[in-house]
């Protein structure tokens, strides 16, 4: 069994509060939100940081901003705007190491982000 906590979302063995799901993506609501809406779209693959991506994980990002779109367009915030983002290691801010899109939307997004 995996000790990755977003493989256990994966398998059930932890319930998300789910949003969206398909054959390779699942997306559920982040238990400490930063904004009104706070969502984390996941690859279903174990990928630990983006500097863990080939080349043929490709279509699988793409996968995963398609998710973002859908949720948007759900979420009634696709015109109004939202922020994706994604941590990196340590200086990047990455806590948990399965690769997560950050979807944040319904407040005014500050740029430079700290
Ligand atoms: P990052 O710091 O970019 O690695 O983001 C990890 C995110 O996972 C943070 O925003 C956390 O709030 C979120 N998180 C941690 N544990 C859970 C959980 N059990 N359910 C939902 N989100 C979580
Ligand atoms: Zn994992």
């Amino acid at each position: 069994m995996s000790e990755c906590l977003f493989c256990k979302m994966i398998s059930g063995e932890i319930a998300p509060d789910k949003v969206y799901e398909d054959d390779d993506v699942l997306a559920f609501r982040d238990i400490s939100p930063q904004a009104p809406h706070h969502v984390l779209v996941i690859p279903k693959e174990h990928i630990s940081t983006l500097n863990d991506l080939d080349a043929w994980h490709a279509p699988l990002l793409g996968k995963m901003y398609l998710a973002v779109k859908e949720i948007a367009k759900q979420a009634g915030v696709a015109e109004s705007g939202y922020r994706t983002v994604m941590n990196c290691n340590q200086d990047g801010g990455q806590t948990v190491y399965h690769i997560h899109l950050h979807m944040l939307a319904g407040r005014d997004m500050q740029w430079p982000p700290g």
